[in-house]
């Protein structure tokens, strides 16, 4: 960490700790030497909070972000819904084999 003694610093404090823009300027150098600085982008969604995307698939600052992008999508309902029958009828199913296994058992 860079001492934070620059009041002319953008600063913010998280949990109880403080992060200068030294800090954040010294990380992405350390991420640019790594060649993992391509990862840091914004949200998807917000488009307001920045993000390390260790993995290809991370798009987004919380799961919150992530449901409300894909709440936006056209066809939202229809997967939702698909998803839910096909989680129904694996109860369904998981429900059949468990009454026959007890049937055998007595
Ligand atoms: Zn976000």
């Amino acid at each position: 960490m860079v001492p934070d003694d620059n009041q002319d610093w953008f600063q913010i404090k998280i949990d109880d700790q403080t992060v200068s823009e030294a800090d954040v300027v010294m990380a992405l150098m350390r991420l640019n030497l790594t060649g993992d600085v391509t990862k840091v982008c914004r949200c998807d969604n917000c488009e307001d909070c920045w993000l390390f995307a260790a993995k290809k698939n991370y798009h987004f600052c919380s799961a919150k972000c992530r449901e409300a992008f894909y709440k936006k999508a056209p066809d939202y309902h229809a997967r939702k819904a698909a998803n839910q029958k096909k989680y129904r009828s694996g109860l369904k199913r998981m429900d059949v084999n468990n009454l026959k296994a007890a049937q055998k058992r007595k």
